[in-house]
């Protein structure tokens, strides 16, 4: 049994303790295995064979980021400098760039290189204190390529300790060989590719916007993974309102991502249906897209997530801690709603109850960081300092990784 005791702020995101994120002063945490088996003020711990010292920490859960693209091999730093120049994203990918640059590289790859490659990814975002990933697939866009994709992510959590939970998203954009044939490329990813990946993805994913799918072709792929036994999110409401919000809540969607487009009709159809909101403040800041309507899904109880997008175009932002700050900086969250963003509400995003909550029974994932130099120990100095806070001990199912 390990016994975390001492711990000066330990933020247990659970909803029966008292205060927004269930915080408890000079806290202890016990784990037994993979599991926490106690939780509560030091002055009331039990023995335990291994102790470490938390003064000095803020505690937290491991922290969950519900939506990356991990898995990618190639760059797209000079597509970076052309939109510097002036050039729009949606420019940019009808001329085959944007994703279409990151398939040709991606396909190119072997599965060593990309689950190398994520392995060195995933260990950085272990350092922020991050136990939870969830990975796309979507620069394959055939069945193997989508495949290798997947392998790779979930070998890569494997070999890192970080539990991964992968989404096939073979609707990511069209590929240059089916441009043609657009109503083709949807069958091929519902028929051919789907069956094909099923076993090595937990969920689907589809990008439905302007220039990517329609929402009833979203609507037919989302489906069409459902009845494999896939629980679904989508890119919706990005660049262009499609209704693609309001589609994923009726389906049932675990959550609906980015958002920056959304109406009073989606917000209520998430609200309804428990759809969670994953806000991705990277993609918003490096697209200098608006901004969420957060109001609004705060008024209407949707729970609100907040993830990187970690991505090689449109936003290739690794830490999850600069993305909380986004959020409550261009988005508008409090502290406490980004904080909750990145722990209790994106488990449930991935429709994982087990996790992101300090409390008897979850997973063994606990983070300690301590406040930058010559400030309180307060989560509040987390969110206002800007990201690159590295976590100085994180379990994970009860492994200690740092
Ligand atoms: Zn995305």
């Amino acid at each position: 049994m390990h016994l975390v005791k001492s711990i000066d702020v330990l933020l247990t995101m659970d909803p029966s303790r008292p205060g927004a994120l269930g915080g408890l002063e000079n806290g202890a945490v016990l784990m037994d295995g993979e599991r926490i088996v106690w939780c509560g003020r030091s002055s009331e711990a039990p023995d335990a064979e291994f102790v470490v010292d938390g003064t000095g920490y803020i505690g937290m859960p491991g922290l969950v980021d519900c939506h990356t693209h991990m898995t990618w091999a190639g760059s797209r730093a000079d597509e970076f400098r052309r939109r510097l120049a002036g050039e729009n994203y949606t420019d940019i990918l009808e001329s085959g760039g944007g994703i279409l640059s990151t398939v040709a590289a991606t396909r190119a790859a072997s599965l060593e290189w990309l689950t190398e490659v994520t392995v060195e990814r995933l260990h950085r975002a272990l350092s922020h204190g991050v136990t939870t990933v969830e990975i796309k697939s979507g620069y394959g866009l055939e069945k193997q390529a989508e495949r290798r994709q997947l392998v790779a992510a979930r070998s890569a959590g494997e070999k890192v300790g970080v539990s991964v939970l992968t989404t096939f998203l073979g609707a990511h954009t069209v590929p240059a060989e089916w441009r043609d044939k657009r109503a083709g490329y949807t069958q091929d990813v519902i028929v051919n590719q789907l069956p094909y990946v099923a076993d090595v993805a937990d969920f689907i994913d589809v990008y439905v916007d302007r220039g990517a799918f329609s929402v009833a072709e979203g609507k037919a792929i989302l489906e069409a993974g459902q009845a494999m036994g896939l629980g679904a999110r989508v890119h919706a409401e990005q660049v262009a309102y499609t209704g693609a919000a309001q589609m994923a809540a009726g389906l049932g969607a675990l959550s609906a991502d980015h958002l920056e487009q959304l109406d009073e009709a989606g917000v209520k159809a998430m609200a309804e249906a428990g759809t969670v909101a994953v806000l991705l403040p990277g993609a918003m800041l490096y697209l200098k897209d608006p901004a969420p309507p957060i109001a609004e899904l705060r008024a209407a109880g949707v729970r609100m997530a907040v993830a990187t997008d970690f991505n090689p175009g449109s936003s290739p932002v690794s830490d999850l801690w600069t993305c909380v700050s986004l959020a409550c900086i261009s988005m508008g969250l409090t502290i406490e709603e980004a904080l909750k963003g990145v722990t209790i509400n994106a488990a449930l995003a991935l429709g994982l109850s087990d996790r992101g909550v300090i409390r008897e029974g979850m997973r063994a994932d606990l983070a300690l960081f301590r406040p930058p130099p010559g400030e309180p120990v307060s989560e509040a100095v987390l969110v206002q300092h800007m990201g690159g806070h590295k976590a100085d001990h994180v379990w994970a199912q009860g492994r200690k990784l740092v």
